[in-house]
């Protein structure tokens, strides 16, 4: 038997044509040749990583790129062809399933040569991308002393190849350039200092490719932000190069209406209190969602109006101050349009005082994405 999930009407709705639309943009602005590597780790942001890769390979990205082996996996189950770069650190065990799933793996240390040793494909011989720290601080090597040694060991190992180089630029979204600058020396110093130019090298995050000098294109971009529709900040909104579109909403609908006297309280600690006779609905989602506590007293939208949250957001239901005696089962947008209004990402990460990029992330598993 079939068994029906997702009775509840709260999901989050992925519009699919935008994130084609954003690529397909970003495919205008670049230089002819270069790649876009779609960034869909972290399930793409939130938005459901099988259906944004189909997307953005359709609209023209080359090849993805996760965050762990574990996406790498899920991944390859569902595209047996397209190139999958994981670009953060991953054991040598996972080696065996690379070569023989073709997919390819970040490394900066000569360490991970050695302990590979005990994981030697027997296939085909797995590549590799060099990750260079220009100044993240995170993983990658800092010098021409460590970058050498390291490329040297894989050229002359049957078991690798350097298929690319490439850095992470920690400042790409800010206008002032003096850091990213920086990097890019670093980089360019490095990479002046290989033997020979590996097939792909890339820098560019959204930010860099939008904003950055054409030359940073080098031959791939790492598409990731605003292939959802999502300003990297406010500074590269001001000068983006072309509209983008925004692909995630949440939505859901009122399971009760009534109406509360002047005096009487809503929620957890009695936070909220009636000043005059109200009506409360309450909608089915809460921080077990993602939908944050620190969310109360953040605006939705019922019959194309604002209306906000009162009380305390409870695990799995909220509530909200009605305008009116609206009927059960009326939509209630929490992200998205309604009408002529707008709730947006950025709203909700100014509420909780994060970026945009955390928001739909930490909508948790338990919200269906759906897809239009
Ligand atoms: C996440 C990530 C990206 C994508 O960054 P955006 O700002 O979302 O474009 C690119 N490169 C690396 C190494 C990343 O970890």
């Amino acid at each position: 038997m079939d068994i029906q999930t997702n009775y509840r009407p709260t999901e989050a709705i992925i519009n699919l044509q935008a994130i084609k639309q954003n690529v397909a943009s970003l495919r205008q602005h670049l230089q002819k040749n270069v790649q876009i590597i779609a960034v869909v780790k972290a399930n793409a942001y939130g938005h459901g990583d099988v259906e944004v890769a189909a997307a953005a390979i359709e609209a023209g990205a080359t090849m993805l790129a996760v965050a762990t082996p574990d996406e790498a996996v899920h991944m390859r189950a569902h595209f047996p062809e397209i190139d999958i770069l994981i670009l953060g650190a991953t054991p040598p065990n996972f080696i065996p399933y690379a070569a023989k799933e073709n997919i390819t793996l970040t490394v900066f240390s000569t360490d991970w040569i050695k302990y590979a040793a005990s994981y030697l494909p027997q296939a085909q011989p797995v590549k590799l991308h060099i990750k260079v720290d220009s100044g993240m601080g995170r993983i990658g090597v800092t010098s021409k002393e460590e970058l050498i040694p390291l490329y040297q060991m894989i050229t002359d190992s049957p078991h690798f190849i350097v298929d690319g180089i490439f850095t992470h630029f920690a400042t790409a979204d800010e206008e002032d350039s003096l850091y990213f600058d920086n990097q890019v020396s670093l980089f360019k110093e490095l990479l002046a200092a290989l033997p020979s130019k590996p097939r792909l090298v890339h820098v560019a995050n959204t930010a860099t490719a939008l904003v950055k000098d054409i030359s940073l294109q080098y031959d791939a971009v790492r598409f990731g932000i605003s292939m959802y529709g999502l300003l990297p900040s406010s500074y590269v909104g001001e000068i983006l190069p072309f509209p983008i579109q925004p692909a995630f909403s949440l939505q859901t609908e009122l399971v009760h209406v009534k109406p509360l006297q002047a005096g009487q309280s809503v929620g957890y600690g009695a936070t909220f209190t009636a000043q005059e006779d109200i009506y409360v609905g309450t909608i089915p989602i809460g921080y077990a969602d993602g939908m944050l506590r620190k969310l109360g007293g953040q605006e939705v939208l019922v019959g194309g109006e604002r209306a906000k949250i009162i009380g305390r957001i409870c695990m799995d239901q909220s509530m909200i101050l009605l305008p009116k005696a609206y009927n059960i089962g009326e939509p209630v947008v929490l992200i998205g349009r309604q009408g002529q209004e707008e709730i947006t990402l950025d709203d909700w990460a100014n509420k909780l005082e994060t970026i945009n990029y955390e928001v739909p992330c930490v909508i948790t598993a338990r919200v269906p994405r759906k897809y239009q």
